[in-house]
């Protein structure tokens, strides 16, 4: 073919049809922003990875997604933190032996029968013996309520999901996972663009207890970010809760994520999505488990205090069981509200806004509300205008300020950046 022909004047409304086209149907797959990427409706295109220059730029910093996080060498304030609470970390040693340990293999490990470390794993212990800890959350004081949240998130191909929450205005916590944050962070910015909940679900998804004092550390320093780490540097908040993988806490670890600034939440009832497929865990478990809980919301069982139930945004199982079950529990509930808003924690990050309704206010209809927190001076927020700012609106402005920093990155580095694949946890 010759290209003079190609591009003969009789071909040329063809040709710039075809581009029209082309630029119309692309259009829905800009994978630059959190508006662009929420568009995205094949789940093959979401999880398909992209390059995000803020997150690019910055990859040095964090350790390799998906393996244990440790201190990195050059991090001299992440030594500075370290060295500054290590001394006060309870004499508690790490359970079990690495490698096995990391994925729950505790065969051989001695432990004694009176649970001295508030050992979950052992016998879902939620109230420490080591002076000084806070309790668990495992469910809330509101009757009648479902504290709603989401593990393992942010998923590559949860548009659907989000768009059904969104829909149904009904906003979740969403425990993400510091590596898929690195791994899809517009995902992740979705998740606050939308108002929910976020909190940290540590860095690698390991058997806490496994790791040592450092590695905890750094599981929780790198996902968290009241240091500038990876949930704050790509959706510009620094949480105050997290959910330890599997359960697995301890009074050590309980210990160090409270040093970070960090409340333990876990749950009352697991739905088992997570499972389906080992264990003789099926999509028929899951379901028996859904209805169950609504079962004993019937029943009376939370007339006087509300509860948690583990579910998650790990797979597109997981995420259209909660779509089948979510009309039942909302009929069932009097109240499906974010964790954090059952616990009237208005102020949920670090920054001062974006805040979160109080359970009155949620109940009442107001699921998200703009400004900051009273009192907050607004100085080192994620938006300088916070007072009239909304929650997405603040931030779309960190989001703005990276790209203005980061822009010229542009798509050079794009073959460095390695997607997540999608992996098998719960
Ligand atoms: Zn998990």
């Amino acid at each position: 073919m010759h290209l003079s022909t190609f591009f003969s004047v009789s071909t040329l409304p063809a040709v710039l049809l075809a581009a029209s086209l082309f630029a119309s149907t692309t259009h829905a797959q800009d994978r630059t922003t959190e508006q662009g990427e929420a568009q995205i409706s094949d789940p093959n295109v979401e999880c398909t990875a992209y390059y995000y220059a803020p997150v690019g730029a910055a990859r040095y910093n964090y350790p390799p997604v998906w393996t244990i996080a440790t201190i990195l060498s050059n991090d001299t304030a992440a030594q500075a933190k370290y060295n500054n609470i290590s001394s006060g970390i309870p004499n508690i040693a790490p359970k079990g032996t690495q490698p096995q340990s990391e994925t729950g293999n505790f065969t051989g490990f001695n432990y004694s029968s009176s649970d001295p470390d508030c050992w979950w794993t052992y016998h879902q212990c939620t109230t420490p013996k080591y002076p000084g800890l806070q309790p668990d959350t495992a469910g809330v004081p509101e009757p009648g309520t479902l504290g709603y949240g989401f593990d393992d998130g942010p998923n590559c191909s949860h548009n659907a999901f989000y768009d059904y929450l969104s829909q149904q205005n009904q906003k979740a916590t969403m425990f993400y996972i510091g590596s898929n944050v690195m791994d899809w962070p517009l995902e992740a910015q979705r998740g606050l663009a939308d108002g929910h909940e976020i909190c940290v679900h540590t860095w690698s998804h390991k058997y806490m207890t496994s790791l040592t004092n450092e590695e905890a550390f750094a599981e929780f320093y790198y996902s968290t970010s009241t240091f500038m780490q990876a949930i704050q540097l790509v959706v510009g908040v620094t949480p105050t809760c997290w959910r330890p993988p599997f359960g697995d806490v301890d009074d050590r670890i309980r210990w160090i994520a409270n040093a970070l600034g960090l409340r333990t939440i876990i749950w009352q009832y697991d739905s088992n999505d997570w499972k389906v497929g080992t264990d003789n865990i099926t999509t028929a478990t899951v379901d028996a488990n859904y209805q169950a809980l609504i079962q004993r919301m019937q029943n009376g069982t939370f007339a006087t205090s509300g509860t948690i139930m583990l579910t998650h945004e790990l797979n597109n199982y997981t995420m259209s069981e909660a779509i089948s079950f979510y009309p039942q529990l909302k009929a069932a509930f009097k109240a499906l509200v974010p964790i954090g808003v059952a616990l009237n924690i208005t102020q949920p990050y670090v920054q001062p806004s974006p805040i979160l309704p109080n359970f009155e206010q949620y109940v009442s209809g107001t699921e998200t509300l703009t400004g900051s927190a009273p009192g907050a001076t607004g100085s080192q927020g994620t938006s300088s205008g916070s007072s009239t700012s909304s929650q997405s609106g603040a931030a779309k402005s960190k989001l703005a300020t990276a790209l203005t920093m980061d822009g010229a990155g542009g798509l050079v580095g794009a073959a460095m950046f390695v997607g997540g694949l999608l992996r098998t946890m719960m």
